[in-house]
Order: C-alpha cells, then structure tokens, then sequence
C-alpha cells in the first residue's frame, strides 16, 4: 500500500514512510492512494484478530497480517476489560462503546499502544533511532509515554502547558522514569507547546540531527488503527451501525469514514463538538469553515478550533483533486475561514453530521447518566450522548465513551456527582515521584534541553 499527500505536492511512499514521517513534507496529510476493499468476515474475531485483519491492508509490503495479529494480542491484552472495548446499552438501539480500558484511561491508548510497537519494528528493521516530540493538553501525551517508554529505537519528548493540564493527566506522565522520556513542562498555552513542535520540525538541522518524528493525530498509523473499534461494533450489532463521536481534530470521526470505506456497515459518522463548534458550524451553515477564539470547558480536549483531519475529508469530498485542498488551505492561513463548493459539501453530508452541546447540556447530561444507571460518565462521552439522544435515527446508535471519569474531576463536580476512583492499576498514582522540567517558552532552551537528555 503506498500513501499520497492531500495536496499533492510529496512523493508517495509506503506505510513506513508515512509511520515515520507523521506530516507529509508538502504539508499535506497522508492518505492511502486507493481505499483497499475488506474482503473478509469479521463475525467470530476478538479485538486482536479484528485490529490485525482491519490494518492488514494498509501495513500491505511492511508488515503482514501474522505479524500484526502477534503486536496486538500482546498490547491489548494490557487492557483491564476482557472485551477490550465493551458496548454498554444506554437505551433501545442506543449504546455506548467504551474506549477507555488502556493504560491511561482514554482512547488514544487504543491506537498508541499498537504505534509503540509498530515504530519498534519499524526502526529495528531499519536499524534507525526516532526521536518523537509531541506537545499535549494531556491525552495523547500520556498515551505516548505509556507506550512509548522502555522501548529500544525511540526517545520521546513531551511538551504540556505549565499548571494547565489536570494533575491526573500530568501524573501519568510526569511518573514514568524510563530513561527514553522526557517531560517538559513548559511556561506557556498549548498553543505555546505546539508552536514549539512546530518550530522543532522546521529547524532542519535540529529535526534532521535528532531525527524527529510525531504522533499526534495527522499519523496515518493512527487513524488506520483507530478504524478498528468502528469495524468491531458494527460487527456486533445489526447495521448500519450510526456512531457519535466527541470530537477535536477530526481524527477519530474520520478513523470512522475508514472503516466504512473498507466496506463495514456503517450509516452515518456524527460528529459531537462542545462550544468550540467549528464543525458542527461547518455543517449547519452550508459548508463554511471559520475559525473564532478557543473556549476553555469541561470538556478540554476538544477544546480544540482547527480540526487537522478534517482537511483528510476534504480530499475525499473534493474527488480527491490536490490542488483544491491547497486552494482551501491557503485561503484559511490568510483569512481563517474558507466556504466548498456545493458539490463537496453534498459528499460531505453523505457521510458525516455534526451536534453540539454547551457546559449547561453537558452538565444536564452528566446527572442524567448518574440518574439513569450508567455511573459517572466522563465530560466528553456526555457531550457524544447530549448529541447521540437527540438524533432522529433508525437502527443502532452508537456514542465512543473517550475517556474515564476520574481523569476529569472538575465535569464531576460541576454535576455535583462524586468522582469514581481510579482503577487499581494507578490507584497509586498520587503516591508516585513525579519527574519533569519546566523551561520558558523558548525554542533555543527546549532544543538545548532535548539534545542534551537524548545525547
Ligand atoms: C483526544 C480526545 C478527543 C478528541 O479526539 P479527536 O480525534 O481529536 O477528534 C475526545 N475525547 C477525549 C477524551 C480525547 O482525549
């Protein structure tokens, strides 16, 4: 399988260039230059044999389906639940799909606990050394480090916004002493922090020197392993499966448009946003996509106004044609706002819908799920099911639960609802030594630093 660039301007390489290189040099985002057709029953398969056979297609000349089938039994036996990503029933043909049994509570784990394995023997095979830098306002980051740390062929960086992130989320990072990680936290927004990434990468001598690489949601490793608990629900129930997403950069919804484009039965992908609604605007206006200020909320990460995915579906909608996605692009770096034509908004609809829900709904559907037998929800699966409850749909809905309540604490308390525990294997987390160090928000003083832990 080889990848393009949604703007056209990058050679195409194979699945280990796209791994390894994150953003395409154009700017672009990877995607796979045919969509691959799944010709195979998943009825019967676990969430290993389901991961190896989805992904098999697009590992296509690195990694074949035995030795995919072999990453994911180990990795996702390290889940605390023996389905790996239970469906909870909240309703008739309503259900939510739980995410959050990997190591750090959310669902990234899901997709980064298998990347950890597949850059291990990417780089192996290779005998090539990454150093991954990341910023993180708190999710992904600690779903990294949790599959990145102890591993032979990577060294990972990460950059959070000093004070800004939760204790818990910074704990399951800041707690890991893997000689390979290193912790900054640093005296700025997380928009400091990704400006800072953003900067790494453009220095050439730096990138280059320290062979930088990401894992942030652009990684098309990512995405295609997300698509596999999309595949595994609509196996499950008697489709077209309908999904709601809680959504930020557009990654998880789109990992949904894989799995349908593979073949699984799957109706429509709703996106669910919180008051930074930039794409549930886009759809509700026709197709215009304008930027405004980022709101802080209950739910923080999908605090998010630039969805980076999002620009993947663009492609798609505009038949795959480069030079308009670099058209559309340029327009929103010069004016922060770009209208598609008719036509690519009609494609867009034939897949995706958006919902959106204020702190106040938020909050409303919190107690609500707390009245209603299904515990403490997390801020960001509340707001999937303020949106999922309010559509008027045939056939099986499903919410993904993102995340684990106890990594949210202030959405529990604004629902006046006591915070679950955290589940046993960190109910020492706030016992541990934390480690991590806070630099200015400046580029020379994180360079300085980053070289000299990875020497
Ligand atoms: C990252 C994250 C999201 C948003 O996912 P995207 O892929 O950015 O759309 C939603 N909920 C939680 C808990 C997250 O960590």
């Amino acid at each position: 399988m080889r990848y393009v660039s949604t703007r056209g301007d990058a050679p195409a390489v194979g699945f280990e260039g796209a791994l390894l290189a994150g953003l395409a040099p154009d700017g672009g985002l990877y995607v796979p230059e045919t969509w691959p057709a799944l010709d195979r029953d998943l009825h019967g398969l676990d969430y290993a044999e389901t991961a190896a056979a989805v992904l098999a297609p697009f590992t296509a000349g690195a990694l074949d389906e035995a030795a995919l089938l072999a990453m994911a039994k180990e990795v996702y036996a390290g889940f605390d639940h023996p389905a790996t990503t239970p469906l909870v029933q909240v309703g008739p043909d309503r259900w939510m799909m739980e995410l959050f049994h990997g190591p750090t509570l959310a669902f990234k784990d899901c997709a980064m606990q298998l990347l950890g394995r597949l850059f291990e023997t990417v780089l192996a095979r290779r005998g090539e050394r990454l150093t991954i830098v990341g910023a993180t306002s708190g999710d992904t980051g600690a779903a990294a480090v949790a599959a990145l740390a102890g591993l032979e062929s990577v060294d990972v960086a990460i950059l959070h916004p000093l004070d800004r992130v939760s204790p818990v989320q910074r704990r399951q990072m800041t707690t890991v002493t893997a000689p390979n990680v290193t912790n900054i936290a640093v005296q700025g927004t997380f928009d400091d922090c990704q400006d800072l990434v953003k900067a790494m990468f453009a220095d050439r001598p730096f990138a280059d020197a320290m062979r930088l690489g990401g894992i942030n949601s652009i990684n098309w490793a990512r995405i295609a392993a997300q698509a596999v608990y999309y595949a595994f629900a609509a196996t499950r129930l008697q489709g077209p499966v309908h999904f709601v997403v809680p959504t930020g950069n557009f990654g998880n919804v789109f990992a949904g448009y894989v799995a349908k484009r593979l073949g699984l039965p799957i109706g429509r992908l709703v996106v669910a946003t919180n008051v930074n609604d930039i794409l549930a605007r886009f759809f509700q206006s026709g197709g215009t996509y304008a930027a405004e200020g980022v709101q802080a909320t209950l739910s923080p990460s999908m605090d998010i106004q630039v969805a980076s995915n999002f620009e993947r579906a663009l492609f798609e909608a505009h038949g795959r044609d480069a030079a308009a996605v670099r058209g559309l692009m340029a327009r929103f770096k010069q004016s922060r706002s770009f209208t598609v034509e008719a036509d690519a908004f009609a494609e867009l609809g034939r897949h995706f819908g958006a919902g959106r829900a204020d702190e106040a709904a938020t909050v409303a559907r919190l107690r609500w799920a707390a009245a209603n037998g299904l515990g403490v929800l997390d801020p960001h699966t509340a707001v999937g099911l303020e949106v999922a409850l309010g559509l008027d749909l045939d056939g099986p809905v499903v919410t993904l639960a993102t995340a684990h309540a106890a990594k949210f604490p202030a959405a529990a308390e604004a629902a006046n609802l006591a915070l679950p525990p955290l589940p046993a294997s960190m109910a020492d987390l706030f016992e541990r030594e934390e480690r991590f160090t806070v630099l200015a928000n400046d580029l020379d003083t994180v360079e300085a630093h980053i070289r000299g832990a990875f020497r």
